[in-house]
């Protein structure tokens, strides 16, 4: 399908075609057909799928007849973040090129002056994130009784946030014949009842299922203590070679704490948590997507959504409280079909979370090391027959990475281009996601050749790798091209849980 075939106008084809996008996405396919149609649409898309072209194309459309008057804006758009609310402004200023249509962006932390300046003239367009909306409304500063198109976007977030009576409250200042739009990654009970109370008579339109991980992510687990986890971590980073990526932390304190720390130990990091004031948010968010910070240190919210372009890493440095966080935290990488890699390091006390997380992603994260070889109960068959499957799948690889350049735009679960983990198949899911092909697109040549060059000596089980130590495997590791770096074996878990939790290392002074 052609973005011709969604029935989109002349200009806008024209703006999405300068993009440079030349096929709509899967979730694309389906949403803006029926929202050109007028209706009501319920999407589940997680971030990277191209949903916000999804309101935002045909909204450009339905908005070019007509004109707003000031402080009257015909379309509202949400979200819970002010990261996600100046892309979809970044997303609609780009689509919208050939339009004559104005907007205006109103998110906290930044002046009310320059915000209302924008309201006192003609806006058709705004985007908000719910509190300093209701800021200016209830200022007098917006009337919401013009909005014929109205977004709710990352529904979920904004629940996890607490800004739902916020959301309620807005759509009730909205008139109750308009045209909504409503997009969350996940789609449970509460977020149903959510878009049964916003919603007339949607059509859902969904590219996959709800809290899967997207194809295109090489998951891995690390498991680490308290005490060695800072020292995992820079170990992970210098011999993975990871020179741009998320690290998440759960706490906003954390997230200082390890950016001192790695910046004193010679690792370009630079930090974004929601404390910060916005201009330092903006300034970081800026620097980050030009590539030269290396790695980003963050908390959840303020990474939440951050459509930033080929990302190759996601560290978690903590495990998430959330399951569902860690769909999003992994979802940062492997985005416009891209391939990614997400590592999480985990310390015993993080088992409960683990199994949590693993149950809604439906499979076990592969572990990474021997310590995963003693807890997998995989039989001697199984790891034959793994081994079989690695060996044709490096074949492939070595004689196919060309073949797999990555010029698919997103992917679903419809068009897969690696297999997600498996349940009970420990060693296969090992190997299918390691040996992604795309996962050396990732990496520097030189890596490339590092990992490459082990395949051709596999027969030497016991070497010496002059990077990364003595390597004494009885098998093949796959997580790592054919080696596992030494600090990654550790001990398995021990039952007792009884160690410090909540602690990294202080960065001395
Ligand atoms: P989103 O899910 O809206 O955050 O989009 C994720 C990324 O996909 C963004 O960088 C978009 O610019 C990009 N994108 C959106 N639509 C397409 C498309 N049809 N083809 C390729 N990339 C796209």
């Amino acid at each position: 399908m052609t973005f011709e075939d969604l029935g989109l106008e002349p200009s806008t084809l024209k703006a999405v075609a300068e993009s440079g996008y030349t096929e709509p996405t899967p979730i694309q396919e389906k949403a803006i057909p029926i929202a050109l149609m007028g209706r009501d649409v319920m999407g589940i898309a997680q971030t990277g799928t191209g949903k916000t072209a999804c309101f935002t194309l045909p909204m450009i459309d339905i908005l070019s007849s007509g004109r707003s008057k000031a402080r009257m804006p015909r379309a509202l758009i949400l979200c819970p973040t002010r990261e996600l609310a100046a892309q979809a402004a970044d997303n609609f200023a780009k689509y919208s090129k050939y339009a004559d249509l104005s907007m205006a962006l109103i998110i906290g932390g930044t002046s009310f002056t320059d915000q209302e300046r924008a309201l006192n003239k003609t806006c058709d367009v705004l985007i908000a994130t719910p509190g300093r909306l209701l800021d200016l409304f209830e200022r007098g500063k917006i009337l919401l009784n013009d909005v014929k198109y109205f977004v709710i976007d990352e529904a979920d977030r904004m629940l996890d946030m607490g800004f739902i009576p916020d959301v309620e409250r807005i759509a009730k200042l909205v008139p109750t014949l308009r045209q909504t739009l409503f997009f969350s990654a996940t789609m449970d009970k509460q977020i149903k009842r959510l878009s049964e109370a916003f919603l007339m008579n949607p059509k859902e339109v969904a590219v996959d299922a709800p809290s899967t991980t997207a194809t295109t992510i090489t998951q891995a687990l690390i498991k680490t203590t308290v005490s060695d986890k800072g020292d995992t971590l820079r170990k992970l980073i210098r011999e993975e070679g990871i020179e741009n990526g998320f690290v998440f932390c759960n706490r906003k304190k954390d997230v200082d704490i390890l950016f001192k720390s790695l910046t004193k130990h010679g690792i370009n990091a630079i930090a974004l948590h929601g404390d910060m004031p916005q201009s330092k948010r903006t300034e970081m968010l800026a620097t980050f997507k030009t590539g030269i910070a290396g790695l980003l240190v963050c908390s959840d919210v303020a990474a939440r959504g951050l459509d930033v372009a080929a990302v190759p890493y996601v560290i978690n440095f903590d495990v998430p409280n959330n399951a569902e966080d860690y769909v999003h935290r992994i979802g940062r990488t492997g985005r416009a079909g891209m391939q990614g890699k997400a590592f999480t390091l985990a310390v015993p006390a993080d088992s409960k979370m683990l199994l949590s997380i693993e149950k809604l992603i439906g499979g076990p994260i592969p572990p990474v090391g021997p310590a995963r070889d003693s807890k997998t109960s995989a039989t001697p068959v199984e790891k034959k027959s793994a081994k079989q499957e690695n060996k044709i799948k490096r074949d492939k690889i070595d004689g196919g990475t060309k073949d797999s350049a990555p010029s698919e735009p997103l992917k679903t679960k419809d068009q897969p281009s690696a297999a997600p983990i498996e349940e009970n198949k420990p060693e296969t899911s090992q190997a299918v996601t390691i040996q992604q092909p795309t996962v050396s697109q990732t990496k520097m040549p030189e890596l490339q050749k590092k990992e490459q060059a082990p395949r051709r000596q596999k027969r030497d089980r016991s070497r010496h790798d002059p990077d990364v130590g003595v390597m004494d495997h009885g098998e093949d590791v796959l997580a790592f091209g054919a080696h596992t770096p030494s600090f990654l074996k550790v001990e398995p878990y021990v039952a007792d849980a009884a160690e410090p939790t909540g602690t990294i290392e202080q960065p001395a002074s």
